[in-house]
């Protein structure tokens, strides 16, 4: 594997911007914004924004505070350097293939209000944000990753964002995947196979280097590895009290995968948190499973309006949570492409039918981080999300018997006001020792 994605981690350099900072460096000081941050940076309408940065989780949240500034320079270093960037916006995306072609893997999506109203001019207003934003940033060119993106990689999920990748596809390199859209069907599971094996073969005629199954292994070994650390983060949050907020556990995320610094950090907070005693005010709060589509940066304000609330997220089902972390690919397996196929096809969202595997993720995480209710997050004009709602809302109250809040939004905090009195309402209906 080449490039700084590839082998074990280096020693922690503080003059690279891929390595963390130094211990003392971190607390409590301001990182000034560089190129990316602000409306520039790629998918944040902010730099940072994790508000709490007390106690041990202070030092990773510094680091990912200045994450989208660091994966620019991260990025363009790694250009310099002779490796491609290739920027994707769905996690079904498998990035191992794009680390083993010696790629640069950025996650596109957008997250800022402004340019999903920008993006108005040109696509429908009644559009999900989330694909309005993506777009916007590619109207104004404002986003430094998509500008210095050699490949784009679409997919056919949603169809809002399948024919907008039709008009981004107008002026820049783009290659679409097919995802399936049956769950259950070994053809499909076949024909998405058949898939990655054309995306192999596209990568390595555009990139200009052959992707072996050794490449491949490394790739889902270290891949497997982020995983897995993010995963154990998340499950901090099963403490009662857990060690860190919602809002700041969504903060400790990375837009491009595996960057080693990034890998060092989430070691590092893991070390930090382990042991470390819960904040008095993390108690007694009503315990949040938060459901339903991703939160881009720049796009978790409901997240914020739900702890404001008095509530704390404790598990994040969605794919800028747990929904893409909970199965890692077999690493051992005679066919690694076959492997590949299988994990992401088994992704449990809401385009698939049936997404039956979206209900048992949701029935497990209710179990283990022992929730008091359910919120749904659903972004405006999210199709399949919206309609999955009403079988979220079933298996919630006739099956787990915990309250359940569907929340319809988009970027505008316009109805901000309006979803605190909702939620503040639910948690009024909650029986939470100590609470209220
Ligand atoms: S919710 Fe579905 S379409 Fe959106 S990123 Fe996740 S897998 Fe992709
Ligand atoms: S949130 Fe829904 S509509 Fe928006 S990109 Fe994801 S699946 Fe598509």
């Amino acid at each position: 594997m080449p490039g700084k994605c590839g082998g074990e981690l280096p020693p922690i350099d503080p003059k690279d911007p891929c390595s963390p900072p130094e211990v003392g460096d971190a607390l409590g000081r301001a990182r000034p914004a560089g190129p990316a941050g602000g409306e520039s940076g790629p998918s944040c309408g902010c730099g940072s924004s994790a508000r709490p940065a007390g106690g041990p989780a202070a030092e990773a949240l510094e680091w990912f505070g200045g994450m989208i500034n660091r994966c620019t320079e991260y990025a363009e270093k790694g250009k310099r350097e002779g490796r491609p960037v290739v920027g994707f916006m769905c996690e079904v995306t498998p990035r191992e293939l794009i680390l083993a072609a010696g790629g640069i893997p950025v996650l596109l999506c957008g997250g800022s209000a402004r340019t999903a109203e920008e993006a108005e001019e040109v696509l429908p207003a009644n559009l999900c944000p989330l694909i309005k934003s993506t777009f916007g940033y590619h109207l104004d060119r404002s986003n430094p990753l998509l500008e210095a993106a050699d490949l784009l990689v679409g997919d056919t999920t949603c169809d809002g964002k399948k024919k907008m990748f039709e008009l981004l596809a107008g002026d820049r390199p783009l290659y679409i995947l097919e995802y399936p859209q049956k769950a259950d069907d070994p053809d499909a599971l076949d024909h998405w196979e058949r898939e990655l094996g054309k995306f192999k073969a596209e990568l390595e005629t555009r990139l200009g280097k052959e992707i072996t199954k050794e490449g491949i292994r490394e790739a889902i070994r270290l891949m497997n590895r982020e995983r897995r650390l993010r995963r154990e983060l998340a499950s901090l949050m099963k403490a009662d009290p857990p060690p860190l907020s919602g809002r700041q556990l969504l903060e400790m995320k990375s837009i491009v995968s595996c960057v080693p610094g990034d890998l060092a950090m989430y070691e590092r907070a893991l070390d930090l948190l382990r042991d470390a005693p819960a904040p008095a005010e993390h108690a007694r709060r009503p315990r949040v499973l938060l459901t339903g589509v991703p939160m881009v940066h720049g796009a978790e304000r409901v997240l914020e309006i739900i702890e404001d609330s008095g509530g704390i997220v404790v598990a994040q089902e969605s794919c800028t949570g747990l929904k893409p972390l909970v199965e890692d690919v077999d690493e051992d397996a005679a066919d690694p492409l076959r492997a590949l196929a299988e994990k992401y096809f088994h992704m449990p969202c809401s385009v698939r039918t049936p997404n039956g595997r979206r209900m048992d993720l949701l029935r497990s995480l209710a179990k283990e981080y022992r929730v008091h209710c359910v919120i749904d997050l659903v972004w405006q004009a999210c199709i399949t999300y919206d309609v999955e709602s009403a079988l979220v809302k079933a298996l919630c109250e006739e099956e787990l018997g915990i309250p359940y809040l569907r929340i319809l939004t988009d970027y505008s905090p316009s109805d901000s006001a309006r979803i605190a009195v909702r939620v503040e309402a639910l948690f009024e209906t909650l029986r939470v020792p100590g609470h209220g």
